[in-house]
Order: structure tokens, then sequence, then C-alpha cells
């Protein structure tokens, strides 16, 4: 990942441990993600055991696509919340 955005120059990683909030942001999404799946798939099983099972294979595809906007929604959140002067 770069230090900074090769555009406009804004630092990714503003201080040590600033992932920690993305961390938090991921594992929101990914609760989300999985409850939704698991849902779907349980009406369309009629088995909850077999849509939380099948539920893991379409989630660990989405897995990448979570980390890198929960990285992006976290950095959004925090610099509005406290913007770079
Ligand atoms: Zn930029």
């Amino acid at each position: 990942m770069n230090e900074r955005c090769p555009a406009c120059g804004i630092v990714f990683e503003r201080e040590p441990g600033y992932w920690t909030g993305a961390m938090v942001v991921s594992y929101l999404l990914s609760v989300a993600l999985y409850l939704a799946l698991s849902l779907l798939l349980w009406w369309v099983t009629g088995h909850v055991e077999l849509g939380l099972l099948i539920a893991v294979v379409p989630f660990l595809a989405a897995v990448p696509v979570i980390f890198r906007y929960s990285r992006v929604i976290w950095m959004h959140l925090d610099h509005t919340l406290d913007p770079e002067r």
C-alpha cells in the first residue's frame, strides 16, 4: 500500500494503529454480509445449517473486497470527524 495518495498526497496511515478502526468496520460489514447470505440461503434451502455452511463460500470470495472497503470507509469517517489541517 502506498504511503501517500499519488493524486492528492493525503497520508493513508496517519498514526501507528490507525487501521484498528478499519478492523471494526470490517467486522461490522462481515457480520452483516454473512448474516444476509445465511438468511438468504436458509430461505432457499430450507435448512439453517446448510445455509450457514454454504454461505461460507460467497463470504470468503467477498473478504478481499470487505478488507479494501473497510479501510476506505474508515478513512472517510476519520477524515470527516478529524480533518487534516
Ligand atoms: Zn487522493
